[in-house]
């Protein structure tokens, strides 16, 4: 394919997304196809010769579209919302053809500078305390990971290093491996497992917190496990907080857990992958209150800043925590003015040594939305959760499992968790909307999220209909 070629075909290429997205709510959204359907339909090697691009499009349609899922569709309401927009995809656009890769600051100039500038933008945006932003002269930061269990993963191997060395510090024949066998780390029972992970990843032990009737965790409990464990020799010094946890979107309360974090010298890091982009408006802020006393924070615009997957944004307050952990210089990665202190290399924030520009992206939707615009899109997600679960609460064969605060409703059938799976399995055999479920408290609950970019309230009163006939259906089989 040369260049004009590929301006042919380039364009026709943006006409097939627009026209997929345009049209995706006629798509069933949940595909119809069983376990290993795709090996059969494309050879079992690839071409020697070069094949056609129409060929190849025409294979898109016919061996991939019956097997997507449609994130996109405005009938799709399941797990959390997966961001999209058109600004974000052209950004994402330049970045494959700028195809630069920024590992440090010179590897590409800009690519480093975009993203401090604008995870100080982002920010600025939540009203994050001014120790978690770069400036100029700040000792804290921001970094784009390609995902929360990533932050999460490198904000418990930045504590381990620290706690080490600080045990060190005071006891300097203790060796390392003995310190780590005895580190503790703690989080929510209802945390994502990609905390549990992180624990398996870092080889220490996790410590799953009980949470309280809303689900969220309180200082109190965490006070006393941490207080039988250091009895018991051990080095509690982890703590990852959920905010907005991902069964039943739930609080642990920070501003509680982080003056205790505080004094046990335990770092605490705060996952917000979902509810993080709702912090943007001054109503939703609130939530965060708290996060001046983490060392860490993260969320995911591409879950629902409409910004294209991946964008995992995270900040530390102190970020030579995070680059001194894991700090190597081979002579190929030196280059001039690296000692500045004017810029960061981004090599060492995290797992992977290359790096997209990823700030484009953003930089691309937070221009052209503006904070009004990205603020209008999360107050009317939010508010359509709000009449779905107006929706259930009026109808008394349902009941609502957890407080709808931001964009999820969690919902089950009054009757036992059976009732409810089938309810799930009948609507996810139709394929005409798809949500997930959950487990609270130990009961088999429907989670309803909003999360198409073009979701309206249609979509939503649609939805609850189809639920409402489907449990009619089912609930006279029952009976009969
Ligand atoms: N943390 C929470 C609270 C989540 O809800 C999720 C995913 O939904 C994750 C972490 C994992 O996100 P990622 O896929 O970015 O690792």
């Amino acid at each position: 394919m040369d260049a004009a070629e590929f301006r042919r075909r380039g364009k026709e290429m943006v006409d097939f997304v627009a026209d997929y997205l345009e049209n995706i709510e006629h798509r069933r959204v949940y595909p119809d196809v069983e376990p290993g359907y795709l090996r059969s339909m494309i050879p079992s090697e690839a071409p020697l010769e070069p094949e056609s691009y129409e060929d190849v499009l025409r294979d898109v349609d016919r061996v991939i579209m019956p097997g997507i899922t449609h994130w996109q569709s405005p009938h799709f309401h399941a797990y959390f919302p997966s961001a999209s927009s058109y600004p974000a995809l052209l950004g994402d656009m330049l970045c494959g053809g700028l195809g630069c890769i920024g590992f440090t600051w010179a590897a590409s100039p800009a690519c480093t500078e975009l993203e401090t500038v604008m995870l100080d933008w982002l920010g600025k945006m939540l009203q994050l305390p001014e120790d978690f932003l770069a400036g100029t002269q700040g000792q804290g930061g921001g970094v784009i990971q390609g995902t929360a269990s990533e932050a999460t993963l490198m904000a418990l191997l930045a504590a381990r290093c620290k706690t080490v060395k600080c045990v060190q510090e005071s006891d300097p024949q203790r060796s390392e491996a003995d310190i780590i066998s005895k580190l503790i780390a703690y989080t929510s029972e209802e945390a994502h497992s990609s905390v549990e992970r992180a624990g398996l990843i870092g080889g220490v032990v996790i410590r799953m917190v009980p949470t309280d009737d809303n689900f969220s965790v309180r200082a109190e409990t965490l006070e006393k496990m941490v207080a039988e464990d250091k009895a018991a020799g051990f080095i509690p010094f982890f703590f990852c907080a959920t905010l907005g946890t991902t069964p039943s979107c739930a609080f642990d309360q920070i501003t509680e857990l982080g003056p205790l974090c505080n004094a046990e010298k335990i770092w605490m890091h705060i996952d917000a992958a979902y509810a993080g982009s709702s912090f943007i408006c001054p109503e939703f802020r609130p939530l965060l209150d708290g996060v001046e006393f983490a060392d860490s924070f993260n969320f995911n615009p591409h879950k629902w800043l409409l910004v294209n997957f991946d964008c995992s944004t995270m900040w530390v307050k102190k970020r030579t925590d995070l680059i001194g952990a894991f700090k190597l210089d081979p002579v190929y990665l030196k280059y001039d003015n690296q000692e500045s202190g004017l810029v960061t290399d981004y090599r060492h924030w995290g797992i992977p040594l290359g790096r997209r520009f990823r700030s484009l992206k953003m930089w691309f939707v937070f221009r052209m939305y503006g904070q009004s615009g990205l603020q209008a899109y999360i107050r009317k997600h939010v508010e359509l959760a709000k009449v779905f679960e107006t929706l259930v609460r009026k109808d008394k064969r349902f009941e609502i499992s957890a407080e709808v605060v931001l964009g999820l409703v969690c919902f089950r059938l009054k009757g036992s968790d059976e009732l409810n799976e089938a309810l799930l399995k009948e609507m996810t055999r139709l394929g005409k909307i798809h949500l997930v479920p959950c487990k609270l408290r130990g009961r088999f609950v429907l989670r309803f999220a909003v999360c198409g970019r073009t979701t309206e309230l249609r979509h939503v009163q649609e939805a609850w209909q189809h639920i409402a006939e489907l449990s009619s259906e089912l609930l006279q089989k029952h009976r009969s």
